[in-house]
């Protein structure tokens, strides 16, 4: 068995072929999606694979206890196109936010394509209801 990448450092083409491979092997994976806070493009998260245990640390001394608070506060999130998205616990910090609905064109094209054959995965999430739609 191989360590894992560090996905998040590897150059794009890399990253883009781990994840896709992820996906073969695992149909059930859910993506999930960030979106930028003032752009508002929905990037893919990079998902985790179930395959690998994530990592238990236990902090040695308060510099590292420290990292581990604010690593609940705040969540760096790699995703696909290799922006890394940086979301924090908190609604007065105005940061990127993990969102489950949105409209497919604000879905990230430089993630979509580093998706390849499993970009539609992508569109398989809730869309906002219009106002159009709750007229019918
Ligand atoms: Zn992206």
């Amino acid at each position: 068995m191989t360590a894992p990448e560090v996905h998040d450092e590897a150059p794009g083409a890399t990253r883009a072929a781990w994840v896709r491979d992820l996906l073969t092997r695992h149909e059930s994976i859910e993506l999930e999606f960030v979106q930028h806070r003032d752009s508002y493009t929905v990037h893919v998260i990079v998902p985790d694979d179930p395959d690998v245990e994530p990592e238990v640390v236990t902090p040695q001394d308060d510099a590292a206890k420290a990292d581990v608070i604010m690593g609940l506060l705040r969540s760096n999130l790699p995703t696909v196109c290799g922006y890394v998205s940086t979301v924090w616990m908190s609604p007065t910090i105005h940061s990127d936010n993990k969102v489950w609905e949105f409209e497919d064109h604000l879905l990230c094209a430089r993630c979509q394509k580093a998706l390849g054959e499993h970009a539609n995965r992508a569109f398989e999430h809730p869309v906002p209801r219009t106002s159009a739609e709750d007229e019918s």
